[in-house]
């Protein structure tokens, strides 16, 4: 059912750029980047310190696990990782207390990355946790009994 579910999500979840990060002669920021403003940050800090210019690397694009939803730190865009169990579990309280919000495709991601990162075969406060997670994507696929109303727009 999870992997069914995980599947629709991702057929309506938006759309992410490959996540980058800047290594500098200093060590890592912190931040991270989608392709083109990381391109651009590293050419600008490489400007800035020519004498070291080579120690400033565009780095990742590869998906890697986040404490929090990764986003570019320039331009906002949603980024690609997959959520650690923390992350997850600060997901599902978040979504606890709001609910869904406006933007389903945004839903559909971090839900699908919820189910991804959770390990949904223990018992307790994850079954809970899976129960509920499940019950607000079945209200985002099309094909739910419990989704009302039309095409608005
Ligand atoms: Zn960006």
């Amino acid at each position: 059912m999870a992997d069914y579910l995980s599947f629709a999500l991702d057929r309506i979840a938006a759309k992410t750029l490959p996540c980058h990060w800047i290594v500098t002669p200093d060590g890592d920021q912190g931040y991270e980047w989608c392709p083109t403003c990381g391109y651009y940050m590293v050419r600008n800090l490489r400007r800035r310190d020519k004498r070291r210019r080579e120690d400033y690397i565009l780095d990742g694009g590869w998906r890697t696990s986040h404490d929090t939803t990764p986003i570019c730190h320039n331009c906002g865009a949603l980024l690609d990782g997959a959520m650690t169990e923390y992350c997850a579990e600060e997901e599902i309280a978040y979504y606890r207390e709001y609910g869904l919000s406006d933007r389903p495709d945004i839903d559909a991601l971090y839900l699908s990355e919820i189910i991804g990162a959770m390990g949904w075969d223990y018992g307790g406060k994850e079954h809970e946790d899976r129960d509920f997670i499940l019950s607000l994507a079945q209200q985002l696929l099309p094909a739910a009994p419990t989704a009302g109303g039309g095409d608005a727009e």
